[in-house]
């Protein structure tokens, strides 16, 4: 790997963060990692795909905190479907085991809040106290990965309905784990159980609506509303509420700009959707992989800043449009309340674009875009199409550009798969299987 001297500083250690630590330290470059342990407990859940692509990521040891897959039960617009299975984890604990995973590859780790990041023409000081005492690191480099506590919350560029998650921590005993999901006139419930007994419910409700109680009530109200659902009777058995609710902001939100010339924005920072989906840290994940190579760039390779910074704010945007419509179709598939506003609201946002636009043969273009080589952002021709905006490059270790080119410069004279045969130097093995994959993706 490049080395670099120049300093570069993670703020947060979440799994953005940390994701974007180890991938920083694998392309050889310095960093510091600065994050305070996150305050409140909460159980999330993912799938088999986003444990994969956190090992690949070099989560070894947070991987390991994940308790095996647990069937989900769902209750949606009143049917009962248990065709999901997820894969539950005490957040604090893969938090910390993901620390450990950031320090194993050398990234140098501080624990501490950060109180303040000064940023100056020639670089940032970002500000770290440590239980009372305070120090200061000098850095040349800024990446953003304190979530959604990160400054700059209320200059989002698109914000979409506010939404609350109160969470309400129970303990019962020991119990098979898994998990289930209901819809309510009013919002919507998930419910987590540990094998240990630990239960995690959650009440997700529309802020401008919901009609809260004061926080002293908070608790009993939580228990009501979990004591009127059928689904829920497993998961309060024999168990009783532990401590005050929390309340998370559930808010869908993207920030206007993602990317400096000295700074970055990965994660919830950059851009959070709604947590119906179940996707965020998997969208963590993803803003935070490609980030490396744009870093790299903006460091070592100034011609193409620009370049990168698009690249960083074009994938981050696409790809809150995309969970944010994902979040829009659950929502629109619970009918029994049309006029309720938080099903109101949420069934029509953030527009009427389906989550996958069919494409034609005719809606291929070629155009140049920035696209990852080699750890660094550089330009070349893409093929765009309405599903793919960003533009796809490869596929089976194949440019699809000068390909397109080819078909259509043979307009429907040639059959496709001489034009591929031909292109792909006589190999008709791979010509076939290019073919194949244009047709699944309606591109011939
Ligand atoms: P975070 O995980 O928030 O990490 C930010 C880190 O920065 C934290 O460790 C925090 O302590 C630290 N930090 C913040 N401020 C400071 C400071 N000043 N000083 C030092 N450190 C600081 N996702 C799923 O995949 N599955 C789920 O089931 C799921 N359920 C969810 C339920 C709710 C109610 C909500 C709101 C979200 C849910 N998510 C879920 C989303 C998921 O929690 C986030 O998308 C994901 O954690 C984002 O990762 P991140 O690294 O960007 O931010």
């Amino acid at each position: 790997p490049r080395m670099s001297t120049k300093r570069i500083v993670v703020l947060g250690a979440g799994p953005a963060g940390v994701a974007v630590a180890i991938g920083l330290r694998r392309a050889g470059e310095e960093v510091l990692l600065v994050g305070e342990p996150r305050r409140f407990a909460a159980v999330e859940g993912v799938s088999a795909r986003v444990l994969g692509a956190l090992h690949k990521a070099g989560f070894a040891r947070a991987v390991r905190c994940f308790a095996p897959p647990s069937q989900r039960c769902v209750t949606w617009d009143g049917t009962h479907s248990r065709a999901n299975w997820e894969s539950l984890v005490d957040r604090q604990a893969f938090d910390r085991a993901a620390l450990e995973d950031a320090r194993s590859v050398g990234v140098s780790v501080v624990t501490g809040r950060i109180v303040s990041c000064a940023s100056a023409v020639n670089g940032h000081h970002v500000e770290v106290d440590h239980d009372g005492r305070r120090t200061t690191f000098a850095a040349d480099f800024i990446v953003e990965a304190r979530g959604r506590a990160a400054p700059g919350q209320g200059s989002a560029r698109v914000r979409g309905a506010e939404t609350v998650s109160l969470l309400q921590y129970w303990v019962g005993p020991p119990a098979t784990a898994g998990s289930a999901v209901e819809s309510c006139a009013d919002g919507w419930v998930w419910m987590a159980a540990l094998a240990d007994g630990r239960r995690y419910l959650q009440l997700t409700l529309d802020v401008a609506t919901a009609a809260l109680p004061p926080k002293r009530e908070l608790g009993a109200f939580c228990r009501a509303r979990f004591d009127t659902l059928e689904t829920a009777r497993p998961f309060l058995e024999g168990a009783e509420p532990v401590g005050e609710p929390h309340a998370r902001t559930s808010t869908p939100v993207l920030q206007e700009e993602v990317a400096g010339h000295d700074w970055l924005r990965v994660g919830d920072a950059a851009m959070a959707v709604d947590p119906l989906s179940g996707n965020g840290i998997f969208q963590a994940l993803s803003s935070a992989l490609q980030a490396p190579a744009v870093i790299g760039t903006l460091l070592h390779d100034p011609d193409r800043a620009a370049l990168a910074r698009r690249f960083h704010q074009e994938r981050i945007e696409n790809l809150f449009f995309h969970f944010a419509r994902i979040g829009r179709d659950f929502h629109a598939q619970e009918s029994r309340w049309p006029d309720e506003p938080f099903w109101r609201t949420r069934r029509a946002w953030p527009d009427a674009q389906p989550i996958h636009p069919g494409t034609a043969p005719d809606d291929l273009q070629v155009t140049r875009r920035p696209v990852v080589s080699d750890g660094r952002i550089v330009e070349d021709d893409v093929v765009v199409t309405p599903d793919q905006p960003l533009g796809i490059w490869h596929v089976d270790g194949v440019r699809l550009a000068p390909l397109v080119r080819a078909l259509h410069a043979c307009g429907s004279q040639t059959s496709a798969e001489a034009v591929l045969r031909a292109e792909l130097g006589g190999d008709a093995t791979r010509a076939a299987r290019v073919a194949a994959w244009m047709r699944e993706q309606g591109w011939l």
